[in-house]
């Protein structure tokens, strides 16, 4: 077996260890003489790995009582519709903030829904910039939201940019000035503590920092939950999944059950505060080769927002680019291609990423910067 040092955007590495365990138990769940993706979603033996997955949620994250840990499908990109589904009523008014391609597909799925029934989606603020792209978010200060506004949504980090809120300070949110505050964390969640009750809700895809893809993380305030328009279809609404501990319907129970072994996976690893310790060194290596190449690499993000998840680099012209990803490949690392709208390299640095792969990559960006 040759296993690839993998630095994915998502679907992204998952733990060696989780994998393996997976492996081990893929046929005979413990002792049931079946896997765990052939049980009844009502059986015991599923609940109980259910059950565990959101009880970890809940003590790694401190999420406090009065939030619902729900389990959704239909990915991050469904929460974009979801949203104004359950919280923009008719004659109201909802704020997003974009800094970057998931931001604007958040706004235009809310702008359908918005069109559909009387309500009205404001832009409180933008960073793109004249050439249509982003390297920058920008800052709560500049937010322009009413006080009256349903809610607010932003995006803690732009996956494809490599924009990151809260790299040395907290997370922008309006709760204080009784803003119902949204975040899109799906590439953002689970690397670091943060303080849940600065969000009314937070969701996530599952496929970068949690597990695989095929399951959606909803962390909201009860109470918010309980304003959510009733009169669209159950399934939409997220009280549904969130009174029946996200058991109304079959759930990805696969996926789950891969996320509440990452999740013991992190645990092991010392929690979110021994994560987040990894997960800067693992950046501030990529990061020291872009700034030791003497101007060789660069990153076009404003210096106080770049990602700790995803850095994205830039080299002197495509054909450098080209000839990077493709050494790389040879070499083992893999995953390294910017996104197809953005151009460029983009290493993404989630949890399963070892501190020593960042340092190989790091390594081998410098002694590639020297013989191009
Ligand atoms: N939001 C962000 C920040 C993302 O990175 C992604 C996926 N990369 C999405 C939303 C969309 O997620 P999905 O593909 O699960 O719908």
């Amino acid at each position: 077996m040759n296993r690839v040092l993998n630095f994915s955007a998502g679907p992204a590495a998952l733990p060696f260890e989780v994998l393996s365990q997976a492996q081990r138990e893929l046929l005979d769940f413990n002792g049931t003489g079946m896997s765990v993706m052939e049980q009844s979603h009502r059986g015991k033996a599923y609940e109980t790995v259910h059950m565990r997955a959101i009880a970890r949620l809940r003590q790694l994250m401190k999420i406090p009582d009065d939030y619902s840990v729900v389990f959704l499908q239909g990915g991050a990109s469904m929460q974009f519709a979801q949203v104004p589904l359950n919280f923009l009523s008719a004659g109201q008014k909802a704020a997003y903030v974009v800094n970057g391609t998931w931001g604007d597909k958040a706004i235009a799925e809310a702008k359908i829904v918005a069109a559909s029934r009387g309500a009205e989606v404001l832009l409180a603020a933008s960073s793109k910039d004249a050439k249509g792209s982003y390297q920058s978010a920008p800052l709560q200060p500049l937010w322009s939201v009413p006080n009256e506004a349903a809610y607010v949504h932003y995006a803690s980090n732009e996956t494809i940019h490599g924009i990151q809120y809260g790299i040395s300070d907290a997370l922008p949110s309006l709760e204080s000035r009784g803003i119902s505050t949204i975040c899109d964390m799906s590439s953002d969640l689970m690397w670091r503590p943060i303080n849940v009750s600065d969000f009314s809700m937070i969701y996530a895809g599952a496929q970068k920092n949690l597990g695989p893809s095929g399951v959606t993380l909803l962390i909201a305030k009860r109470k918010f939950l309980d304003v959510g328009d009733s009169r669209i279809p159950k399934m939409l609404q997220y009280r549904t999944h969130a009174e029946a501990d996200s058991l109304y319907n079959t759930p990805p129970t696969f996926a789950i059950y891969l996320v509440d072994l990452v999740l013991g996976w992190i645990e092991q690893q010392g929690g979110l505060e021994a994560i987040e310790r990894l997960n800067r060194n693992k950046a501030s290596a990529i990061y020291g080769a872009i700034e030791a190449s003497g101007g060789f690499y660069r990153c076009p993000v404003e210096a106080s927002q770049r990602s700790v998840m995803n850095v994205v680099v830039r080299l002197p012209d495509e054909r450098a680019e080209e000839a990077f990803v493709a050494q790389a490949e040879q070499a083992g690392f893999v995953g390294l291609k910017g996104h197809r709208s953005a151009g460029g390299i983009r290493v993404s640095l989630y949890n399963a990423v070892t501190l020593e792969a960042a340092q190989r990559l790091a390594a081998f960006m410098t002694s590639f910067a020297a013989s191009f």
